[in-house]
């Protein structure tokens, strides 16, 4: 572990975020880009390259200027693993420097499993998606799961619908296990680092619990108790049916029955009021939708939702809300989670929105 402490200077972390930025870059403007001088540069740059995480990508000729060597990533010198733990089950993806899958793994699980079983039956399903990557090169495993959670802790609270797994510490379980660092969060922090997007933006997760993850002025938002973004338990009638939380009427709770009774469009129209809410609250200028309910009728969220914010918001040509379906699918959780272990590297504070990744045939679930 040595290697990745020595990377994680702020000074280094600035120059290898401008590399990955760039794609290629030279010294000169990497100095320009970082506020770093000359000298700091070239000494970074010399490590960097030591430690295999960025190379000669060739010359650029300036007009009038003496030729500079381009410098690239090297997307490969180092991998993290996002992982998604959701009520039924697990998908793990091994994810590049860039953001790239390049192996995924998926389990189910019962209702009844307990925190220690999950743990194992992590710890195996991410030992096999590493199995013949490098351990040194392996920076971390970023793990989402549903909420109420404190993700600085590492330790779930009182999931709805899985009461059991109230105080399971799988942040540090998990690290303890895997001999890596593991950074918890949640299902919808890692689904709104899925894609890079707007400074202002939510990501809507419609899947078997409803949340919102939430970034504004370009940092994501954790709240107090690092428990923000509990979207579906908004209470939108108080006579309407029992919430798996406890309280009548909540939006998750409306929408889970719509959608029990085969109505996505009443959902769709229900989900669509609680964002028409968000928006208002908040000034979001775009919407990311995910979640296996909405990934089975993506169009119909996207236009139903588009159609009901026209019609909420007071002034709508001026407050244009963007509103699209997650573009990595049902991986979205999973790929934003490694995000969450690659943001320190490139110094984007605590997490990162990797490049889009194209789909892995097969890896969904
Ligand atoms: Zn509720």
């Amino acid at each position: 572990m040595a290697n990745l402490t020595a990377l994680r200077d702020h000074n280094t972390a600035a120059v290898l975020g401008a590399i990955r930025g760039a794609g290629e870059t030279s010294q000169v403007e990497l100095a320009a880009a970082t506020g770093l001088t000359a000298q700091a540069i070239s000494k970074i740059v010399k490590r960097l390259a030591e430690e295999g995480l960025v190379t000669r990508a060739g010359q650029a000729l300036p007009t009038g200027g003496k030729p500079r060597t381009l410098l690239r990533l090297v997307p490969q010198a180092r991998w993290a693993v996002g992982a998604h733990l959701h009520r039924s089950g697990v998908t793990a993806l091994l994810v590049d420097l860039d953001g790239r899958v390049a192996g995924s793994a998926a389990l189910a699980i019962g209702p009844d499993i307990t925190p220690d079983h999950i743990l194992d039956r992590l710890a195996e399903l991410v030992d096999g998606l590493l199995a013949g990557v490098e351990r040194e090169r392996v920076l971390g495993v970023g793990l989402a799961c549903p909420g109420p959670l404190d993700q600085r802790a590492g330790v779930l609270h009182r999931v709805t619908g899985r009461p059991g797994w109230a105080g399971a510490a799988l942040g540090p379980e998990l690290g303890a296990r895997l001999g890596l660092p593991v950074a918890l969060d949640k299902n919808t922090t890692a689904g709104v680092l899925s894609q890079p997007g707007s400074p202002d933006r939510a990501f809507v997760y419609l899947d078997d619990g409803l949340g919102a993850g939430l970034v504004l002025g370009g940092r994501v938002q954790r709240g107090a108790r690092t428990n923000a973004g509990e979207f579906g338990h908004q209470v939108l009638d108080p006579r309407g049916p029992r919430c798996a939380c406890g309280n009548l009427g909540c939006l998750e709770a409306l929408c889970l029955a719509a959608l029990d009774a085969g109505a996505p469009d009443r959902a769709a129209d229900l989900l669509g009021e609680g964002i028409a809410n968000l928006v208002r609250l908040l000034d979001l200028d775009e919407v990311v939708l995910g979640g296996r309910a909405v990934l089975a009728a993506p169009e119909l969220y996207r236009t139903r939702i588009t159609a009901l914010l026209g019609e909420r918001l007071p002034d709508p040509d001026w407050q244009q809300v963007a509103v699209s379906v997650a573009g990595a699918g049902r991986q979205a959780v999973a790929l934003g989670a490694a995000g969450l272990v690659l943001g320190p590297l490139f110094g984007t504070g605590e997490a990162l929105s990797p490049a889009p990744a194209p789909p892995v045939a097969g890896a969904d679930m």
